[in-house]
Formats: structure tokens, C-alpha cells, sequence
């Protein structure tokens, strides 16, 4: 915590924000007990709230800002998208098994038996796994459209995944639909049941092609800072196409961090994941309702703060980079509007826009993408 005051010492609002998160955080954060533990006391309903709480505490943060009954829906939505990655990301979980399981698990879930044991890398999704049923009781609460959305979304996410987990990511098309399943198909999710549950939650019919890139550009900010983590598991994301341009394999950037070759592929990755950005602009400006936009707006401000740190920055080849807790905080416990998301996304630009000189690794590439993005500031 000190170190984090240290940090934000210069921003008296982040401070604030960060005292007032580490306060009201206790309302948000699950039980202490094990969730093993919770799953033989609590209701089917506040299990699966202690289960948000434990497998995503950020997420289940920025939950709390959505409308009574979206919550509730959204919340579902996530645990079973969870399930669903559990399985897929379990690498002791044999491939003959996996895949039928990924492909059907739309239909196999959709019965107050069906649960697994044994499977997760995690004690918590294990758990959450071991007592879907409860999750599925209380999937059945939802309204009809709801669920078939989100019967839909698994169903497609499930075949996406089970292609991929026997395939590596080679070209920019395999990369952009595996994000596609993972993310995009969240975003395309996302913007169906809030519309379902508002039909004026969004200003026009946003078209999927627009959610799905809301969905890409936080999956590849996400696989661009977790290189170094990813470099060491049984599993890389970042597309040979990129890389291949650059050095002769993925572990050369970790070892060689500083070389120009390994900046220019860093560089070349994000400039990839920034032609995003405009796409996630017109979504957020579409966006009516206040609090749905600020549940999608926090991670969309996190994203672009993260790449523009992680921007020519070697240390993100051999390490975690990441931005300040306390801009995090003070996302979270103020309330932004699309003013405030578009200064953030200005300020992030003009931030990657200072270390693109003439001269470094990919500045063309660069420099073409970020005066794209700013003619729609
Ligand atoms: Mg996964």
C-alpha cells in the first residue's frame, strides 16, 4: 500500500481515490472463508456473487456500478464465460477430453446436473467448476432472451477455443480470431444484453464489427503486457506474423530486451492493437446509459494507459509493467463521463506520440496509426 501512496504522491485525487477504495473495498471484496467453504452455507445467488468476488476482484468492482437488474445478468454471463476459460486454459486437462467438452459445453451446461471436479489451474475456478450448478439455478432466473444470448456466446466461444487449442497462432487473421472467440465475442455479448435489458442503452444499433473490436483491443493489451508471464507457460499468443518480421523466435525479445529488433517488434505489436482505438471510440460515444458506460469505459482507459507505458518500454520483454493502482482507484470510485474517457485516451496518445521519434524501431508504422486515432479526437 505505501509503495502504491508513493506512486500517485503528485496526485491528490488517486490518494483519495485509493483510501476510498481500500475502504469501500470491503463491501466489494468476498468473504474471507475459502469459496469450498462458502458453497456449503451461502444461497445460489450469493455464491455466485463470493464467486465473482474470488475469481475476479477488479471485475467484480466495476460490477457494482451497473444497474440492479443487468448485474445480475452480466454477473452470470462472466461466470459462465469463466467456466468456459477454466476448461480451455487447464493444460493437465487431456485434449480428448477438453475439446468435445469445450465444443458441447453450451448444452452440457445447460442441465441443473452438470459439473466437473478436478479441473482448473486455480482453487477457485476449480470450485466454481465443482458447483456450477448453483450458477446454472440461478441462470435459469434470467429472462428468457438473456439466456439464449449468452447460450449463444458460449456455444461460439466454446468452438473457437477448441480449434485454437490445437492449432498455434501463426497469422494476423489466426490472431485476430482467436481474440475474436476470447474477447470479441464478450464485447458482441455485452452490447446484446444491455440492449436487451435497455433497448435505449445505446445510442445506435452498434454493429457487432464495432463490440467485437471493444473486445480486441483489451485482449491484445492484455497479451502484449503478459509476453514475459506467457513466454514460460505451455502457451504463446503473440502472432508469429509479427514477430517473424523481426527475430527468429518469441524467447529472443526476453534475452535480447533492448535490441532495436526486439523494440520493433514490441513496437509493431501495439501499433497493431491501437488500430482498435477508433472502433472503441465510436462505441463509447454511442453509449447512453451512464453507468453501463462507465462499465465499459474503465478497462477501455486502463487499456490505453497500460500501451502507452508499455510503448518501446524493454522492460515489459523481460517483466510486469503496469499502470498505476491509483489511476485504477480512481477510475473505479469516481464516475467518468465520455469527456473525461477521451481526455484519457488524448493524453495516453500523446504520450505514445513523445516516445515514437524518428529513428526508433516501427515510428512509420506508428505514426501513421496515432494520426489516424486523433483525427477522431
Ligand atoms: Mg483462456
Amino acid at each position: 500500500m505505501l509503495l502504491t501512496l508513493y506512486k500517485s504522491a503528485l496526485r491528490p485525487i488517486e490518494i483519495k481515490a485509493l483510501l476510498k477504495l481500500k475502504i469501500k473495498g470491503h463491501a466489494y471484496a468476498p468473504p474471507k472463508e475459502s469459496l469450498e467453504k462458502l458453497a456449503t452455507s451461502l444461497n445460489d445467488k450469493a455464491f455466485c456473487y463470493a464467486a465473482l468476488g474470488k475469481v475476479s476482484r477488479s471485475f467484480s468492482a466495476v460490477i457494482q456500478q451497473l444497474p440492479d437488474g443487468l448485474k445480475d445478468t452480466i454477473g452470470i454471463f462472466y461466470l459462465v464465460l469463466r467456466a468456459l476459460d477454466t476448461i480451455e486454459d487447464d493444460m493437465n486437462f487431456p485434449l480428448e477430453k477438453k475439446l468435445p467438452l469445450l465444443v458441447d459445453f453450451y448444452k452440457i451446461s445447460n442441465n441443473q446436473n452438470f459439473s466437473l471436479s478436478g479441473v482448473g489451474d486455480n482453487k477457485d475456478y476449480e470450485v466454481l467448476l465443482e458447483n456450477y450448478p448453483k450458477v446454472y439455478r440461478t441462470f435459469t432466473l434470467l429472462s428468457k432472451d438473456d439466456q439464449e444470448i449468452i447460450t449463444d456466446i458460449s456455444r461460439r466461444m466454446g468452438e473457437g477455443m477448441a480449434e485454437f487449442a490445437q492449432k498455434e497462432i501463426l497469422t494476423m487473421d489466426d490472431f485476430n480470431r482467436y481474440c475474436h472467440y476470447v474477447a470479441g465475442l464478450v464485447g458482441i455479448g455485452l452490447t446484446r444484453l444491455f440492449i436487451s435489458n435497455n433497448p435505449d442503452a445505446l445510442d445506435l444499433k452498434v454493429k457487432d464489427e464495432i463490440s467485437n473490436s471493444m473486445g480486441l483491443f483489451l485482449q491484445k493489451t492484455n497479451i502484449i503486457r503478459d509476453y514475459h508471464e506467457d513466454l514460460y507457460s505451455d502457451r504463446t499468443f503473440w502472432p508469429k506474423e509479427i514477430w517473424g518480421q523481426h527475430v527468429n523466435n518469441l524467447e529472443y525479445l526476453a534475452q535480447n530486451n533492448k535490441d532495436p529488433e526486439s523494440l520493433a517488434c514490441l513496437n509493431h505489436i501495439i501499433a497493431d492493437a491501437l488500430r482498435h482505438v477508433p472502433d472503441c471510440l465510436t462505441y463509447m460515444s454511442s453509449v447512453k446509459d451512464e453507468k453501463i458506460f462507465g462499465f465499459i469505459a474503465v478497462p477501455q482507459v486502463m487499456a490505453i494507459a497500460t500501451l502507452a507505458k508499455l510503448y518501446n518500454n524493454p522492460k515489459v520483454l523481460t517483466g510486469v509493467v503496469k499502470v498505476r493502482k491509483g489511476l485504477a482507484a480512481k477510475l473505479m470510485m469516481y464516475s467518468i463521463n465520455l469527456k473525461d474517457v477521451t481526455k484519457y485516451f488524448e493524453k495516453s496518445i500523446r504520450q505514445i506520440e513523445k516516445k515514437n521519434k524518428s529513428g526508433i524501431p516501427s515510428y512509420q508504422e506508428t505514426k501513421k496509426v496515432l494520426d489516424n486515432i486523433k483525427s477522431y479526437f
